[in-house]
């Protein structure tokens, strides 16, 4: 009798896991984005000269946007996420966000014609006071890609952590930079990408003033339509160097469980007796 119901307990543990198993896949990897969310992707520096943690290959990158031109995704401008989050407005199917933060000129050399290539567009978020400076893009190569389709968002005037800030430097850092991109784009800037993920109330508040739809953070995830748009999630592709496809792909395809992963271990590692538990929670 005993060893029939052990029998039938595992039986039913192995059925939960398998449950388990596909329900993760279906949230994680569905291609229903009004239940599984949109990846915003985010980048730094595309470049073979040099290699730091925010670098990426250009073979690799190369690779990951052909991943996602064979297999049918379809990269959205800030207008659709914007219509998307405040209208929920419909988006193209697997859609993708791709975003690069900082305005690094080996965007415009090596990661725009491979965009081209793929008929893909993506978002560049511009640190203005580096702008004509060495490495980072000039004006000249912002107003052509945006003229060929590439979007742009705000990365403050001088990338300092905005939470560090008082009020007054927040609208400085936030403000200036907006209307700088405006009058050099022509167009209205509605993202922000804060500078090391750094944002707090005041932040957010100070942004939705400032006249912006929303501000990426780099908290892992997925956007969903319904989130706070001040603090919204993103999937980092640049790691510490992990720019391997398989990297990419588990968290292209998973990125929410990635972000309950990586939620769950900050939450153990911060958590007084349950420290030495934090290693055994992968950072996927
Ligand atoms: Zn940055």
């Amino acid at each position: 009798m005993k060893r029939w119901l052990f029998f039938v307990l595992k039986g039913l543990a192995g059925i939960l896991a398998c449950a388990a198993f596909m329900f993760l896949y279906w949230y994680g990897g569905s291609e229903q984005y009004r239940l599984t969310g949109v990846p915003v992707l985010n980048y730094h520096q595309v470049n073979d000269q040099y290699h730091t943690s925010l670098t990426m290959t250009t073979p690799d990158f190369d690779t990951q946007m052909k991943y996602l031109h064979d297999n049918g995704y379809h990269t959205i401008t800030p207008a659709q996420l914007k219509a998307y989050l405040t209208e929920d407005a419909p988006l193209p199917d697997k859609p993708v966000m791709l975003t690069f933060d900082d305005g690094y000129i080996d965007n415009y050399v090596h990661a725009w014609p491979i965009l081209k290539k793929y008929d893909m567009t993506a978002t560049i978020f511009i640190i203005t006071g580096l702008v004509d400076k060495p490495r980072y893009l000039s004006w000249d190569n912002i107003q052509k890609m945006s003229a060929a389709g590439i979007s742009f968002g705000d990365h403050t005037v001088s990338h300092k952590p905005l939470s560090s800030l008082n009020t007054q430097q927040i609208q400085y850092e936030i403000t200036a930079s907006k209307t700088q991109l405006e009058n050099h784009l022509g167009k209205t800037v509605d993202f922000i990408a804060y500078p090391e993920g750094s944002y707090d109330d005041r932040v957010e508040s100070a942004v939705k003033a400032a006249g912006y739809t929303g501000g990426f953070t780099v908290n892992a995830g997925r956007v969903f339509h319904g989130d706070d748009v001040g603090a919204l999630n993103r999937v980092a592709v640049f790691e510490s160097g992990q720019s391997t496809f398989r990297h990419f792909y588990i968290r292209l395809m998973l990125s929410t469980l990635c972000g309950y992963l990586w939620k769950l271990h900050a939450f153990v590692a911060g958590t007084l007796h349950l420290q030495r538990y934090a290693s055994a929670i992968p950072e996927p």
